[in-house]
Protein backbone atom coordinates (compact mmCIF):
# COMPACT_ATOMS: atom_id res chain seq x y z
CA UNK A 1 0.00 0.00 0.00
CA UNK A 2 1.43 3.68 -0.94
CA UNK A 3 2.26 5.39 2.38
CA UNK A 4 2.96 9.22 3.78
CA UNK A 5 3.27 11.18 6.32
CA UNK A 6 0.86 13.44 5.94
CA UNK A 7 -2.27 13.60 3.23
CA UNK A 8 -3.58 16.12 2.49
CA UNK A 9 -7.80 15.92 1.68
CA UNK A 10 -8.88 18.44 -0.86
CA UNK A 11 -6.84 20.87 -3.48
CA UNK A 12 -8.39 24.21 -3.03
CA UNK A 13 -6.74 27.67 -1.79
CA UNK A 14 -6.34 26.55 1.52
CA UNK A 15 -5.06 22.56 0.78
CA UNK A 16 -2.16 23.97 -1.91
CA UNK A 17 -1.45 26.49 0.96
CA UNK A 18 -1.44 24.11 4.08
CA UNK A 19 0.38 21.69 1.81
CA UNK A 20 3.02 24.44 0.39
CA UNK A 21 4.14 24.92 4.19
CA UNK A 22 4.62 21.07 5.00
CA UNK A 23 6.66 21.17 2.30
CA UNK A 24 8.64 23.63 3.40
CA UNK A 25 8.80 22.35 6.69
CA UNK A 26 10.50 19.39 4.93
CA UNK A 27 7.47 17.01 5.72
CA UNK A 28 6.48 14.69 3.64
CA UNK A 29 3.18 14.78 2.12
CA UNK A 30 0.48 13.79 -0.31
CA UNK A 31 -2.64 15.81 -1.73
CA UNK A 32 -5.52 14.60 -3.52
CA UNK A 33 -8.39 15.52 -4.76
CA UNK A 34 -11.58 15.18 -6.04
CA UNK A 35 -12.48 17.23 -9.52
CA UNK A 36 -9.62 19.81 -9.99
CA UNK A 37 -7.45 22.35 -8.67
CA UNK A 38 -9.92 25.08 -7.11
CA UNK A 39 -12.95 23.29 -8.22
CA UNK A 40 -15.00 25.65 -5.73
CA UNK A 41 -14.02 28.48 -8.12
CA UNK A 42 -14.65 26.42 -10.93
CA UNK A 43 -18.43 26.41 -11.09
CA UNK A 44 -18.57 29.85 -10.17
CA UNK A 45 -20.26 31.68 -13.13
CA UNK A 46 -17.74 33.49 -15.44
CA UNK A 47 -16.37 36.53 -14.79
CA UNK A 48 -17.22 36.35 -10.67
CA UNK A 49 -14.96 39.07 -8.86
CA UNK A 50 -13.45 38.03 -5.63
CA UNK A 51 -14.54 40.87 -2.73
CA UNK A 52 -10.84 40.41 -1.16
CA UNK A 53 -8.30 42.57 -2.35
CA UNK A 54 -5.76 40.13 -4.41
CA UNK A 55 -2.89 40.40 -1.64
CA UNK A 56 -5.63 39.23 1.11
CA UNK A 57 -6.15 35.87 -0.54
CA UNK A 58 -2.56 35.32 -2.10
CA UNK A 59 -0.99 31.35 -0.88
CA UNK A 60 2.30 30.24 0.36
CA UNK A 61 4.16 33.67 -0.80
CA UNK A 62 3.12 33.85 -4.49
CA UNK A 63 2.22 36.96 -5.48
CA UNK A 64 -1.01 37.50 -7.01
CA UNK A 65 -1.23 39.84 -9.98
CA UNK A 66 -4.33 40.65 -11.66
CA UNK A 67 -4.54 42.08 -14.98
CA UNK A 68 -5.77 45.70 -13.97
CA UNK A 69 -4.69 45.95 -10.52
CA UNK A 70 -7.92 45.47 -9.65
CA UNK A 71 -9.58 42.03 -7.58
CA UNK A 72 -9.20 39.57 -9.12
CA UNK A 73 -11.47 37.30 -11.39
CA UNK A 74 -12.26 33.50 -10.58
CA UNK A 75 -10.57 33.19 -13.71
CA UNK A 76 -7.29 34.98 -12.65
CA UNK A 77 -7.42 32.96 -9.73
CA UNK A 78 -7.46 29.61 -11.12
CA UNK A 79 -4.67 30.42 -13.81
CA UNK A 80 -3.29 31.49 -10.41
CA UNK A 81 -3.70 28.25 -8.52
CA UNK A 82 -1.68 26.12 -11.18
CA UNK A 83 0.71 28.99 -10.51
CA UNK A 84 1.17 28.53 -7.14
CA UNK A 85 1.27 24.38 -7.70
CA UNK A 86 3.39 25.03 -10.38
CA UNK A 87 6.03 27.43 -8.36
CA UNK A 88 5.78 25.22 -5.48
CA UNK A 89 6.28 22.55 -7.23
CA UNK A 90 3.17 20.61 -5.38
CA UNK A 91 1.76 17.57 -6.94
CA UNK A 92 -2.18 17.25 -6.11
CA UNK A 93 -3.51 13.84 -7.85
CA UNK A 94 -6.73 15.03 -9.33
CA UNK A 95 -9.77 12.92 -9.49
CA UNK A 96 -9.98 10.66 -6.41
CA UNK A 97 -12.59 11.41 -3.74
CA UNK A 98 -11.98 10.54 0.41
CA UNK A 99 -14.75 8.07 0.88
CA UNK A 100 -13.21 6.45 4.13
CA UNK A 101 -10.45 7.45 7.20
CA UNK A 102 -9.95 4.31 8.99
CA UNK A 103 -7.47 4.49 12.21
CA UNK A 104 -4.87 1.79 11.79
CA UNK A 105 -1.55 1.75 13.87
CA UNK A 106 -0.11 5.10 14.87
CA UNK A 107 -2.06 6.26 11.83
CA UNK A 108 -4.95 5.74 8.78
CA UNK A 109 -5.94 3.93 5.66
CA UNK A 110 -7.40 6.37 3.94
CA UNK A 111 -9.68 5.03 1.24
CA UNK A 112 -10.99 6.87 -2.01
CA UNK A 113 -12.35 6.11 -5.47
CA UNK A 114 -11.95 7.46 -9.04
CA UNK A 115 -14.17 10.34 -9.28
CA UNK A 116 -15.35 12.37 -12.36
CA UNK A 117 -16.36 15.97 -10.64
CA UNK A 118 -15.40 17.90 -7.17
CA UNK A 119 -17.67 18.09 -4.81
CA UNK A 120 -20.09 21.03 -5.26
CA UNK A 121 -21.46 22.92 -8.01
CA UNK A 122 -23.80 22.03 -10.50
CA UNK A 123 -24.54 18.33 -10.95
CA UNK A 124 -24.62 17.44 -14.68
CA UNK A 125 -26.82 14.90 -15.79
CA UNK A 126 -28.47 14.98 -12.44
CA UNK A 127 -31.50 16.85 -13.79
CA UNK A 128 -32.02 13.93 -16.53
CA UNK A 129 -32.41 11.19 -13.47
CA UNK A 130 -34.99 13.35 -11.14
CA UNK A 131 -38.74 13.50 -11.53
CA UNK A 132 -38.97 16.96 -9.75
CA UNK A 133 -37.40 16.19 -6.44
CA UNK A 134 -33.69 15.71 -6.67
CA UNK A 135 -31.65 18.75 -6.33
CA UNK A 136 -29.39 19.95 -8.92
CA UNK A 137 -26.11 20.25 -6.58
CA UNK A 138 -27.13 17.19 -4.29
CA UNK A 139 -24.07 15.49 -2.72
CA UNK A 140 -21.50 14.17 -5.22
CA UNK A 141 -24.07 12.56 -7.70
CA UNK A 142 -20.79 10.39 -9.20
CA UNK A 143 -22.40 9.08 -12.76
CA UNK A 144 -20.51 6.03 -11.17
CA UNK A 145 -21.69 2.90 -9.34
CA UNK A 146 -19.72 3.15 -6.37
CA UNK A 147 -18.51 -0.89 -7.10
CA UNK A 148 -17.75 -0.23 -10.28
CA UNK A 149 -14.91 2.78 -9.48
CA UNK A 150 -11.65 1.98 -9.05
CA UNK A 151 -10.71 2.11 -5.60
CA UNK A 152 -7.21 2.92 -3.94
CA UNK A 153 -5.89 3.26 0.05
CA UNK A 154 -3.24 5.06 1.03
CA UNK A 155 -1.78 4.76 4.68
CA UNK A 156 -0.80 7.99 6.23
CA UNK A 157 -0.01 9.15 9.82
CA UNK A 158 -2.01 12.06 9.65
CA UNK A 159 -4.79 13.80 7.64
CA UNK A 160 -5.35 17.37 7.17
CA UNK A 161 -9.23 17.69 6.04
CA UNK A 162 -9.22 20.97 3.85
CA UNK A 163 -12.49 20.25 2.04
CA UNK A 164 -14.20 23.20 1.83
CA UNK A 165 -17.95 23.79 3.02
CA UNK A 166 -19.99 24.30 -0.40
CA UNK A 167 -20.91 21.13 -1.00
CA UNK A 168 -24.49 21.39 -1.90
CA UNK A 169 -27.00 23.77 -2.43
CA UNK A 170 -29.37 24.59 0.33
CA UNK A 171 -32.85 23.48 -0.63
CA UNK A 172 -35.89 25.26 -0.47
CA UNK A 173 -37.85 22.55 -0.47
CA UNK A 174 -41.14 23.63 -2.40
CA UNK A 175 -43.13 21.83 -5.09
CA UNK A 176 -41.29 22.89 -8.26
CA UNK A 177 -37.83 22.84 -7.24
CA UNK A 178 -36.67 20.03 -9.08
CA UNK A 179 -38.28 21.78 -12.61
CA UNK A 180 -35.89 22.42 -15.34
CA UNK A 181 -35.63 26.39 -15.63
CA UNK A 182 -34.84 26.28 -11.76
CA UNK A 183 -31.23 26.14 -10.80
CA UNK A 184 -29.68 26.87 -7.52
CA UNK A 185 -26.55 28.50 -9.42
CA UNK A 186 -26.07 31.26 -11.51
CA UNK A 187 -24.79 30.41 -15.12
CA UNK A 188 -23.26 32.31 -18.02
CA UNK A 189 -25.22 35.33 -17.44
CA UNK A 190 -25.38 35.33 -21.42
CA UNK A 191 -27.88 32.62 -21.27
CA UNK A 192 -30.20 35.06 -19.32
CA UNK A 193 -30.97 37.27 -21.59
CA UNK A 194 -34.05 38.08 -23.29
CA UNK A 195 -35.78 35.84 -19.88
CA UNK A 196 -37.61 36.82 -16.96
CA UNK A 197 -35.93 35.87 -14.27
CA UNK A 198 -37.01 35.19 -10.20
CA UNK A 199 -34.25 35.37 -8.04
CA UNK A 200 -34.96 33.84 -4.60
CA UNK A 201 -32.14 35.35 -1.97
CA UNK A 202 -31.11 38.77 -0.97
CA UNK A 203 -27.41 38.01 0.41
CA UNK A 204 -24.37 38.47 -1.92
CA UNK A 205 -24.51 35.77 -4.51
CA UNK A 206 -28.23 36.94 -5.16
CA UNK A 207 -27.52 40.94 -5.37
CA UNK A 208 -24.48 39.94 -7.53
CA UNK A 209 -26.74 37.83 -10.09
CA UNK A 210 -29.77 40.76 -10.12
CA UNK A 211 -27.43 43.26 -11.20
CA UNK A 212 -25.28 41.00 -13.73
CA UNK A 213 -28.70 39.66 -15.53
CA UNK A 214 -30.23 43.06 -15.66
CA UNK A 215 -27.15 43.88 -17.38
CA UNK A 216 -27.74 41.11 -19.91
CA UNK A 217 -30.46 42.46 -20.60
CA UNK A 218 -32.98 39.77 -18.70
CA UNK A 219 -36.06 41.02 -16.63
CA UNK A 220 -35.09 40.70 -13.18
CA UNK A 221 -37.37 40.07 -9.89
CA UNK A 222 -36.11 39.52 -6.91
CA UNK A 223 -38.04 37.68 -4.07
CA UNK A 224 -36.38 38.10 -0.23
CA UNK A 225 -37.33 37.29 2.94
CA UNK A 226 -36.53 40.12 4.61
CA UNK A 227 -37.63 43.70 4.77
CA UNK A 228 -34.26 45.23 2.98
CA UNK A 229 -30.66 43.89 2.34
CA UNK A 230 -27.87 43.58 5.20
CA UNK A 231 -24.97 45.86 3.77
CA UNK A 232 -23.17 43.61 5.88
CA UNK A 233 -23.56 40.71 3.43
CA UNK A 234 -23.14 41.79 0.39
CA UNK A 235 -20.34 43.61 -1.57
CA UNK A 236 -20.03 47.13 -0.27
CA UNK A 237 -20.01 48.53 -3.76
CA UNK A 238 -22.90 46.25 -4.80
CA UNK A 239 -25.55 47.82 -2.34
CA UNK A 240 -26.00 51.11 -4.00
CA UNK A 241 -26.09 49.99 -7.46
CA UNK A 242 -28.71 47.37 -6.34
CA UNK A 243 -30.92 50.17 -4.08
CA UNK A 244 -30.52 52.66 -7.24
CA UNK A 245 -31.56 49.47 -9.76
CA UNK A 246 -34.45 48.64 -7.63
CA UNK A 247 -35.90 52.54 -6.87
CA UNK A 248 -35.70 53.68 -10.52
CA UNK A 249 -38.05 50.14 -11.29
CA UNK A 250 -35.13 48.05 -13.38
CA UNK A 251 -35.26 45.48 -10.90
CA UNK A 252 -38.57 44.30 -9.42
CA UNK A 253 -37.86 43.29 -5.20
CA UNK A 254 -40.68 41.82 -3.13
CA UNK A 255 -39.47 41.76 0.17
CA UNK A 256 -41.17 39.73 3.04
CA UNK A 257 -41.99 37.41 0.43
CA UNK A 258 -41.67 33.50 0.25
CA UNK A 259 -41.85 31.24 -2.53
CA UNK A 260 -44.66 28.75 -2.16
CA UNK A 261 -44.72 26.73 -5.50
CA UNK A 262 -42.73 26.94 -8.77
CA UNK A 263 -44.71 26.24 -11.95
CA UNK A 264 -43.69 26.32 -15.83
CA UNK A 265 -44.04 29.86 -16.10
CA UNK A 266 -45.19 31.22 -12.65
CA UNK A 267 -43.78 31.48 -9.15
CA UNK A 268 -46.78 31.83 -6.59
CA UNK A 269 -45.00 33.90 -3.76
CA UNK A 270 -46.91 34.31 -0.02
CA UNK A 271 -46.90 37.88 0.50
CA UNK A 272 -48.35 39.61 3.72
CA UNK A 273 -51.05 36.78 3.93
CA UNK A 274 -51.93 36.47 0.29
CA UNK A 275 -50.40 34.99 -2.71
CA UNK A 276 -48.88 36.98 -5.41
CA UNK A 277 -47.47 35.25 -9.03
CA UNK A 278 -44.62 36.46 -10.49
CA UNK A 279 -44.00 35.49 -14.39
CA UNK A 280 -40.38 33.30 -14.56
CA UNK A 281 -38.95 31.47 -17.24
CA UNK A 282 -35.51 31.28 -15.25
CA UNK A 283 -35.74 30.45 -11.82
CA UNK A 284 -32.24 30.75 -9.89
CA UNK A 285 -32.28 29.87 -5.80
CA UNK A 286 -29.30 31.74 -4.68
CA UNK A 287 -29.99 30.96 -0.77
CA UNK A 288 -26.41 29.57 0.02
CA UNK A 289 -24.74 26.54 0.26
CA UNK A 290 -24.49 23.73 2.82
CA UNK A 291 -21.69 21.41 3.89
CA UNK A 292 -21.60 17.48 3.74
CA UNK A 293 -20.17 16.38 7.29
CA UNK A 294 -20.47 12.83 6.20
CA UNK A 295 -16.55 12.29 5.70
CA UNK A 296 -16.09 14.31 9.45
CA UNK A 297 -18.29 11.32 10.67
CA UNK A 298 -16.90 8.64 9.30
CA UNK A 299 -13.63 9.50 10.70
CA UNK A 300 -15.41 9.89 13.98
CA UNK A 301 -14.70 13.56 14.56
CA UNK A 302 -17.36 15.30 16.87
CA UNK A 303 -19.23 17.95 15.19
CA UNK A 304 -20.45 20.74 16.99
CA UNK A 305 -23.15 23.45 17.19
CA UNK A 306 -26.00 23.90 14.86
CA UNK A 307 -23.51 24.51 11.97
CA UNK A 308 -22.16 20.98 12.85
CA UNK A 309 -18.45 22.22 13.12
CA UNK A 310 -15.93 19.89 13.04
CA UNK A 311 -14.16 19.79 16.90
CA UNK A 312 -10.93 21.34 16.67
CA UNK A 313 -8.14 22.82 18.90
CA UNK A 314 -7.80 26.22 17.30
CA UNK A 315 -3.73 26.43 18.26
CA UNK A 316 -2.80 23.40 16.34
CA UNK A 317 -6.20 22.68 13.59
CA UNK A 318 -6.07 18.74 15.15
CA UNK A 319 -9.70 17.66 15.41
CA UNK A 320 -11.06 15.55 18.16
CA UNK A 321 -10.00 12.53 16.73
CA UNK A 322 -5.44 12.80 16.85
CA UNK A 323 -3.60 12.91 14.10
CA UNK A 324 -6.52 14.13 12.13
CA UNK A 325 -6.41 18.16 11.07
CA UNK A 326 -9.06 20.13 9.67
CA UNK A 327 -8.20 23.65 7.41
CA UNK A 328 -9.84 26.18 5.57
CA UNK A 329 -13.51 26.99 4.97
CA UNK A 330 -13.92 22.93 6.22
CA UNK A 331 -13.49 24.61 9.41
CA UNK A 332 -16.65 26.49 9.47
CA UNK A 333 -19.18 23.86 8.54
CA UNK A 334 -22.23 25.19 7.41
CA UNK A 335 -21.95 28.79 7.62
CA UNK A 336 -24.87 30.57 8.46
CA UNK A 337 -22.89 33.90 8.30
CA UNK A 338 -19.97 33.35 6.35
CA UNK A 339 -17.27 33.87 8.99
CA UNK A 340 -14.56 31.66 7.77
CA UNK A 341 -12.96 32.29 4.15
CA UNK A 342 -9.91 32.34 2.21
CA UNK A 343 -8.66 35.54 3.79
CA UNK A 344 -9.11 34.42 7.97
CA UNK A 345 -7.43 30.66 6.70
CA UNK A 346 -3.76 31.45 6.15
CA UNK A 347 -2.96 30.91 9.47
CA UNK A 348 -3.88 27.28 9.31
CA UNK A 349 -0.73 26.22 7.47
CA UNK A 350 1.49 27.24 10.18
CA UNK A 351 -0.19 25.70 13.12
CA UNK A 352 -0.40 22.43 11.43
CA UNK A 353 3.32 22.74 10.99
CA UNK A 354 4.35 23.58 14.32
CA UNK A 355 1.68 21.17 15.95
CA UNK A 356 3.23 18.23 13.67
CA UNK A 357 6.87 19.33 13.78
CA UNK A 358 7.18 21.44 17.04
CA UNK A 359 8.94 23.87 14.85
CA UNK A 360 7.10 27.31 13.74
CA UNK A 361 7.77 28.11 9.84
CA UNK A 362 10.37 30.87 10.24
CA UNK A 363 9.98 33.71 8.26
CA UNK A 364 7.11 32.46 6.04
CA UNK A 365 4.66 32.37 8.65
CA UNK A 366 3.92 35.98 8.21
CA UNK A 367 3.30 35.32 4.47
CA UNK A 368 1.70 32.29 5.68
CA UNK A 369 -0.39 33.39 8.41
CA UNK A 370 -0.76 37.06 8.84
CA UNK A 371 -4.56 37.84 8.37
CA UNK A 372 -7.34 37.40 11.34
CA UNK A 373 -8.65 34.63 12.32
CA UNK A 374 -12.62 34.79 13.03
C1 LIG B 1 -19.01 33.79 -5.18
C2 LIG B 1 -17.99 33.62 -4.06
C3 LIG B 1 -17.06 34.62 -3.84
C4 LIG B 1 -16.10 34.46 -2.83
N1 LIG B 1 -15.19 35.46 -2.62
C5 LIG B 1 -14.26 35.33 -1.63
C6 LIG B 1 -13.33 36.37 -1.34
O1 LIG B 1 -13.36 37.44 -1.96
N2 LIG B 1 -12.42 36.20 -0.36
C7 LIG B 1 -12.37 35.05 0.37
O2 LIG B 1 -11.49 34.95 1.25
N3 LIG B 1 -13.23 34.04 0.13
C8 LIG B 1 -14.18 34.15 -0.85
N4 LIG B 1 -15.09 33.15 -1.08
C9 LIG B 1 -14.99 31.96 -0.34
C10 LIG B 1 -13.83 31.12 -0.93
O3 LIG B 1 -13.81 31.05 -2.30
C11 LIG B 1 -13.91 29.82 -0.47
O4 LIG B 1 -13.94 30.10 0.87
C12 LIG B 1 -12.65 29.02 -0.89
O5 LIG B 1 -12.91 28.25 -2.03
C13 LIG B 1 -12.28 28.20 0.30
O6 LIG B 1 -11.10 27.53 0.08
P1 LIG B 1 -10.87 26.10 0.74
O7 LIG B 1 -9.56 25.65 0.22
O8 LIG B 1 -11.09 26.16 2.20
O9 LIG B 1 -12.06 25.17 0.16
P2 LIG B 1 -12.53 24.85 -1.39
O10 LIG B 1 -11.93 25.86 -2.28
O11 LIG B 1 -13.96 24.69 -1.31
O12 LIG B 1 -11.77 23.49 -1.63
C14 LIG B 1 -12.23 22.27 -1.16
C15 LIG B 1 -11.88 21.20 -2.19
O13 LIG B 1 -12.02 19.91 -1.59
C16 LIG B 1 -12.52 19.02 -2.55
N5 LIG B 1 -13.13 17.90 -1.81
C17 LIG B 1 -14.21 17.96 -0.98
N6 LIG B 1 -14.47 16.75 -0.47
C18 LIG B 1 -13.51 15.91 -0.95
C19 LIG B 1 -13.25 14.53 -0.77
N7 LIG B 1 -14.04 13.77 0.01
N8 LIG B 1 -12.20 13.96 -1.41
C20 LIG B 1 -11.40 14.74 -2.22
N9 LIG B 1 -11.61 16.06 -2.43
C21 LIG B 1 -12.66 16.64 -1.80
C22 LIG B 1 -13.50 19.84 -3.37
O14 LIG B 1 -13.71 19.28 -4.65
C23 LIG B 1 -12.80 21.20 -3.41
O15 LIG B 1 -12.00 21.36 -4.56
C24 LIG B 1 -16.06 33.29 -2.06
C25 LIG B 1 -17.02 32.28 -2.29
C26 LIG B 1 -17.99 32.45 -3.26
C27 LIG B 1 -19.00 31.35 -3.49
Amino acid sequence: MESTDVLIVGGGPIGLEVHAALRGAGVETMQVEAGTLGWTMGWWAPGTKYFSSPERIGIAGVPLVTRDQEKATREEYLAYLRQVAGARGLEVELGWRVETIDREGDGFVVGMRRSVRGVGGPAPGARLAREGGEEDGAPHPDPLPGGEREGRRIRARRVVLAIGNMHRARALGVPGEGLAHVSHFLADPHGYYGRDVLIVGGKNSAVEAAIRLHRVGARVTMSYRGVEFDPERIKYWLTPEIQWLISKGKIGFIPESEVESIGERVVRLRVGGGVREVAADRVLLLIGYEQDATLFERAGIELEGEERRPRFDHTTMETSVPGVFVAGTATGGTQRRTKVFIETSHAHGARIVRAITGRGVGGAEESYGAMAES
